[in-house]
């Protein structure tokens, strides 16, 4: 995993196979089954790097031949928290590397007056200060929903949240770390700019709509 000097908080997980699958991802050939299997294994690859520094604690386990001390994840618990409705891909893969997770749901749209993203549905645990949180977007774009999103976690209670997401704009990174210091950012790919009609740019196109085939 690499770190950038220009964007402190930003976390580039370059594993082969991550950058791999990802250039399947970007190529707009692929197919919308394809498409969702490699949004699932590389949410669970990045998830897989952004969980190493997770604390452990001992703990007795009797094997067939006799007691060991073994490890197990301490503290407080993982949370998922998708951004309605591409950050619903990342979920699963993820889900299968920590079954103990607890899923949050937040959607959000834009206000066409004040061009401000406005939560439509919230829905995390109740213990929030309790928790860790991984809120999930497959793009980091004009980072105006991740913003959001990070805004209501910590309105609910939430002190420990990362950003994980497949590809990042400069201009989103910069917008979640001014807003939020504290919040690191995971993703497989830093591209280069946004577009007029803010899509990434060499992006992979809109991932909802690959992901649910709904273009
Ligand atoms: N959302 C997407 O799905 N794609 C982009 O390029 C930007 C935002």
């Amino acid at each position: 995993m690499r770190k950038d000097s220009e964007f402190p908080t930003l976390r580039l997980v370059s594993h082969p196979l991550v950058q791999h699958k990802l250039t399947i991802l970007r190529d707009r050939e692929t197919p919308t089954k394809i498409f969702k299997e490699l949004v699932d294994e590389i949410a669970m690859f990045m998830a897989y790097e952004a969980t190493a520094d997770l604390a452990l604690e001992d703990i007795p386990v009797d094997t067939p031949l006799e007691r060991a001390l073994g490890k197990r994840v301490a503290g407080k618990k993982l949370t998922l928290v998708p951004i309605l409705r591409a950050g619903l891909g990342m979920v699963e893969g993820i889900y299968r590397l920590v079954p103990g997770a607890r899923v949050g749901h937040i959607g959000l749209y834009r206000d066409h007056d004040t061009l401000q993203p406005v939560d439509y549905y919230f829905k995390v645990p109740g213990d929030a200060a309790e928790r860790d949180f991984f809120v999930l977007d497959p793009m980091l774009a004009t980072g105006g929903s991740a913003v959001a999103a990070v805004s209501s976690l910590k309105k609910a209670g939430a002190t420990r949240i990362r950003f994980m997401c497949l590809v990042a704009a400069p201009q989103g990174v910069r917008k979640l770390a001014e807003a939020h210091p504290d919040v690191v950012i995971y993703c497989a790919a830093l591209d280069r700019e946004l577009n007029d009609s803010g899509y990434i740019l060499p992006g992979l196109g809109d991932a909802g709509d690959r992901l649910f085939g709904t273009r």
